[in-house]
């Protein structure tokens, strides 16, 4: 199994609030192995467990260029942040729609890897902005509501339009 589904906007199950692993098993190993293939095929830089119909916390992440570091983040918390920083997001869920979005420049985040043992670490620049875009899935929010009211309803017209094209 691999390659799963990825759920599009506007999709109501994308506002789905994930619940935290209780336990990180071999079910939730074979879940990262296979969010992992997915997001490398899409291609795309990271994936939360909502996108893909799962409703716990857990997100994959490479932000690298070469595709060789792989970043496990199980009941991602957010602990400290700091500075704003305008920077342009896409996603997966999003397709073909790309947007300037302002957030926290620097965080520090907690999280548990996928052999279960808790981490924290530091992140700036793209790593910072894809952490934080992730953990939105996780609480059912996407990058389109960080946009103006008017943005957001034109890029939903357009996410429509396009299903019916399909
Ligand atoms: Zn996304």
């Amino acid at each position: 199994m691999a390659n799963l589904d990825i759920l599009i906007y506007p999709d109501d199950r994308l506002r789905n609030v994930a619940t935290p692993v209780t336990d990180v098993d071999e079910e939730t190993r074979a879940l990262i192995s296979n969010m992992f293939e997915t997001m490398y095929e899409a291609p795309g830089i990271g994936l939360a467990a909502t996108q893909i119909n799962v409703h716990q916390r857990v997100v994959v992440i490479d932000v690298s260029e070469n595709k060789d570091q792989p970043l496990t983040l199980i009941n991602p918390e957010i602990i400290e942040s700091d500075g704003r920083v305008e920077h342009e997001e896409g996603c997966l869920s999003i397709p073909g729609i790309y947007e300037q979005v302002t957030r926290p420049e620097l965080i520090k985040f907690a999280a548990i890897d996928r052999d279960g043992n808790p981490y924290e670490m530091e992140a700036d620049g793209l790593l910072s902005i894809c952490v934080q875009h992730e953990i939105d899935h996780l609480n059912g929010v996407l990058f389109v509501d960080h946009l103006s009211a008017l943005k957001k309803r034109r890029i939903r017209k357009k996410m429509l339009k396009h299903e019916k094209d399909r």
